[in-house]
């Protein structure tokens, strides 16, 4: 049986992957942004969440990545 390896889930569509095989996509989350408050402070947190492949692929996230660890990879040359 396997199952050692640790589950995450899909914040879009609640899907269990397996955490190597989930995009972890830092989201940003505002807070106080209701019109009536007095201060217009707004506060900004990153919250991390997994997605399975295809929300990923879906939202855009996935080929976003891909390109970031292209160009990382690409700086690693210089
Ligand atoms: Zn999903």
């Amino acid at each position: 049986m396997r199952g050692s390896e640790s589950q995450v889930v899909c914040d879009s569509c609640g899907r269990r992957v397996p955490r190597s095989k989930g995009i972890v996509y830092e989201k940003m989350v505002k807070y106080g942004t209701e019109p009536n408050s007095l201060s217009n402070v707004r506060f900004m947190t990153r919250r991390k969440v997994y997605y399975c492949i295809s929300c990923a692929k879906h939202r855009g996230i996935f080929e976003k990545k891909a390109r970031e660890a292209e160009r990382h990879s690409a700086n690693k040359f210089e």
